[in-house]
């Protein structure tokens, strides 16, 4: 079985992330994706941040009329911050077998991962798919960073990607391009704005009744 492992803060879960991971799904024929959401973003500042069992809550609901998609509350169990390390292993046990697993990342998230615990590592792990976020900018920039920050060795082959002698490789997708982000959300509920069509119905209803974001 094909997996896609897809994290984030998901404060909240918006269209993009449904837009891009729908996509993704499709076109490298994935079997399924699971989303979970992080207890304690290591990069991100918690003001504004809703409880995990409402972002998990809110990302159960966005999934929930979708096939093939799953939702894991595995960084949520875990003491401490969430490292994306840790928890592609605790999926390799808990799932392993049969199950090939690839890591989804937003290009930005990709491009912050030197700042992560063990980010060569994730490398060696597991296959990564790199879906592109804002202005698109051609292979180049994936190419210098991939060098610097990944490793030597890796060659651009057709379908955008990287493939390398001994480490998985490195697919960039250019998904349908959704400028929606959960601070642009976060920020129109504090003035007071509309976010009627940058979630889904279930995450609008959801946090007008729990009052978020105020
Ligand atoms: P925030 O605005 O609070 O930083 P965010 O919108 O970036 O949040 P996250 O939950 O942090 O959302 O994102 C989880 C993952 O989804 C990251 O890998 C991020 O790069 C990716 N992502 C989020 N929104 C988009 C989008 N519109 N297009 C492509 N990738 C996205």
């Amino acid at each position: 079985m094909d997996a896609g492992l897809f994290g984030g803060t998901f404060n909240p879960i918006h269209n993009g992330h449904l837009g891009i991971i729908q996509y993704v799904k499709e076109h490298y024929a994935l079997d399924t994706i699971i989303l979970y959401p992080s207890a304690l973003p290591p990069h991100k500042s918690n003001v504004d941040l809703a409880s995990a069992q409402d972002r998990m809550s809110m990302v159960e609901g966005a999934v929930e009329h979708l096939n093939g998609f799953q939702v894991s509350d595995i960084e949520l169990k875990r003491q401490g911050p969430s490292f994306t390390i840790d928890t592609i292993s605790q999926f390799k046990t808990l799932l392993g077998g049969d199950t090939c697993f690839y890591l989804l990342l937003g290009s930005d998230a990709f491009f912050d991962t030197p700042s992560w615990k063990q980010a060569r590592q994730i490398f060696q792990a597991l296959p990564v798919i790199v879906m592109q976020r804002g202005e698109r900018t051609g292979m180049a920039p994936f190419a210098s960073f991939i060098d610097e920050h990944v490793s030597k060795g890796y060659k651009l082959k057709h379908d955008n990607i990287f493939i390398h002698d001994r480490l998985f490789p490195i697919r960039i997708c250019n998904v349908p391009r959704i400028d929606i982000s959960s601070t642009q959300i976060r920020n129109r509920i504090k003035s007071g704005q509309s976010i009627s069509g940058l979630v889904p119905e279930y995450v609008e209803t959801f946090i007008r009744t729990k009052d978020l974001y105020k």
